[in-house]
């Protein structure tokens, strides 16, 4: 085991296993699938992960991500702002968008879940998930009645 990540591949290896999920093993094996690639394919990686980083803020409506404030849900006319999915993270929101069932819009919470005593993250992403094909989801502006 070396104990500095001062050759390139222990420094990418370093850097991958502190994301969410991967651990050295993990980091490794991508490290290394990484190196084996043309050099475009590590160029476009790197510049995905700078373009995503620098222009992405926070949607001044929802909170989630995005790259345009108010992001492309919020903008969009045929949502309904009637109804509000509370979801805990920014991939909750892409999760439920993936499925095309809601028709509403989101409020982020990032994690903020004091308010809503006895709900967890779970409850909310079911909430959102399972009842967004039948129409009525958590709605935000209806504190304790869900
Ligand atoms: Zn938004």
């Amino acid at each position: 085991m070396q104990n500095s990540h001062h050759d390139p591949v222990s420094k990418l290896i370093f850097e991958l296993s502190k994301l969410p999920g991967i651990g050295e093993k993990t980091a490794t094996r991508l490290s290394y699938f990484i190196v084996k690639q043309e050099n475009s394919y590590a160029k476009s990686l790197a510049d995905a992960i700078l373009a995503a980083k620098e222009k992405t803020g926070l949607c001044s409506q929802c909170f989630t991500f995005t790259d345009s404030s108010p992001c492309r849900i919020c903008a969009n006319p045929g949502r309904d702002s009637g109804i509000i999915c509370v979801v805990e993270r920014p991939a909750d929101v892409f999760s439920i968008e993936q499925t095309g069932l809601f028709r509403g819009k989101y409020h982020v919470l990032h994690g903020v879940l004091s308010p809503l005593d006895g709900i967890g993250p779970e409850e909310l992403k079911k909430n959102c998930a399972w009842n967004s094909s039948r129409g009525s989801v958590g709605i935000l502006r209806q504190t304790n009645n869900w």
